[in-house]
């Protein structure tokens, strides 16, 4: 049979859609490049937040107002996870579900749904135990120059305006020789840059009661795959980030120096309600650290305006935060309130042209900050992992840019995709930079 998986939302669906696609392949499933041409049709979901649900259920509406007889949708990732039979509601023509803990099963769903008759009671997928699944795969040989790795899945921790525990259930670590495998083999299959991902990285090993493995894991990594050229990590927990952690990340070369930690907010009083760590002096004495020890570090972080009871005040301190921490790169959001989460049952909910204001201007202030800190790099020569080319142009990302998210450099002339070439930086602007390669 032909299926046809559309992804939606972040990172670590790409890795169970990838997952899927492997599983159902090697039980014989042909993969279709486009909807019309499949059997079964999986959308990967994210219910993550108020927009992302929205996207994801305008994907499903979408594929079902184009179904045609003997086609098979299926709702597979958070949102069918979150809202099981509930969405076939919104989705009358939905034919399966499948949900983030049992998306290993996925052939035996299409097997149940082949011996189904068409338009038949919803076959249904959904939790199975408390757990999502981290299971190892085999990677695609289909990759590109970047891969991710997910390391665990699920969350412990108590963050009152997140919805991903309730989702997708406590943290479960990957068995690390596991881990070591996938990544000897995407490194085996050409792949420039390994991405660790998890909802939070430096909780690795924590629910196997390891308090500090993400350093070791870091090192068996770079023992198995010395090709790779890029080891990058996303979504700390600040308050998990350890010297131990530090040191390794300077030590190995082949560890981008670059880390994603989102603080979600800068004043005390709003991080404790939010349930997340409130010692601010301590979360900047750990960017310190990190700049002292990798003076080239490239930080990203994510803050929410206009949380539950958040004041003037504590948004003045917020931006103050900002000045004072100048991360490189910045995720700005706006607060939505998630059905079944503490912070929605809070009072003194902010009006939204409030929380708009306030995004603005978050967002007039990290522009700046940006603008400053990609200004700074003119002058210096790069290396650039080469993602695109054409008109004479290639594109490309330097340690200091994650894919998806963050900035890019265009240079001059066009190289090889998967190349990473010496670029000199000529130019900023907010996001990107411009550079010639060097020597040029
Ligand atoms: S650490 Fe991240 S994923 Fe986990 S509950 Fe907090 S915001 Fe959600």
């Amino acid at each position: 049979m032909r299926f046809h998986i559309l992804t939606l939302g972040c990172p670590k669906n790409q890795v169970d859609s990838e997952g899927m696609t492997q599983l159902l392949t090697m039980a014989g499933h042909v993969e279709a490049e486009s909807p019309e041409n499949a059997d079964y049709i999986i959308v990967n979901t994210c219910g993550f937040i108020g927009t992302a649900r929205e996207e994801s259920l305008a994907a499903l509406r979408e594929m079902a107002r184009h179904k045609q007889p003997g086609q098979m949708l299926i709702a597979a990732g958070c949102m069918a996870e979150r809202y099981g039979t509930a969405l076939r509601r919104q989705v009358p023509e939905l034919d399966g579900l499948v949900g983030t803990r049992r998306w290993t099963q996925i052939e035996s769903l299409l097997d149940l749904l082949s011996r189904r008759r068409q338009g038949g009671e919803l076959v249904n997928l959904i939790r199975e135990g408390n757990y999502s699944l981290v299971r190892s795969f085999p990677r695609s040989a289909r990759l590109g120059v970047y891969a991710y790795l997910k390391i665990a899945d699920g969350c412990s921790a108590p963050c009152a305006f997140c919805a991903i525990p309730m989702i997708k259930g406590p943290q479960r670590s990957k068995p690390q020789a596991e881990i070591i495998a996938e990544a000897r083999q995407l490194a085996g299959l050409g792949v420039k840059e390994i991405i660790l991902i998890a909802q939070d990285t430096t909780s690795y090993g924590r629910d196997r009661g390891e308090i500090d493995a993400l350093p070791t894991l870091i090192k068996e990594i770079t023992m198995v795959a010395p090709d790779l050229s890029w080891l990058r990590i996303m979504y700390a927990y600040p308050q998990h980030i350890t010297p131990h952690l530090i040191e390794v990340m300077a030590r190995h070369p082949q560890v981008c120096h670059y880390l994603d930690m989102p603080l979600q907010h800068g004043h005390p009083d709003v991080l404790r309600c939010m349930g997340r760590p409130a010692d601010t002096q301590r979360t900047l004495a750990i960017i310190e650290d990190l700049r002292t020890a990798m003076p080239d570090i490239a930080l990203r972080t994510a803050f929410i305006v206009g949380y539950p009871g958040e004041t003037e005040e504590e948004f003045t301190a917020l931006l103050g935060f900002m000045e004072r921490s100048a991360f490189d790169k910045v995720g700005i959001f706006v607060y939505s309130p998630e059905e079944g989460t503490r912070a929605a049952t809070l009072p003194n909910q902010i009006a939204d042209e409030v929380k708009n204001e306030r995004y603005e201007r978050a967002m007039e202030l990290q522009q700046r900050i940006s603008l400053q800190v990609n200004k700074a790099q003119i002058g210096r020569q790069m290396e650039v992992l080469v993602e695109g080319f054409g008109d004479g142009i290639s594109v490309g990302r330097t340690y200091r840019d994650a894919p998806e998210i963050d900035g890019l450099v265009l240079v001059e002339g066009e190289a090889l995709v998967g190349d990473i070439v010496a670029v000199r930086i000529t130019g900023a602007i907010e996001y990107d930079l411009i550079g010639v390669v060097a020597g040029e």
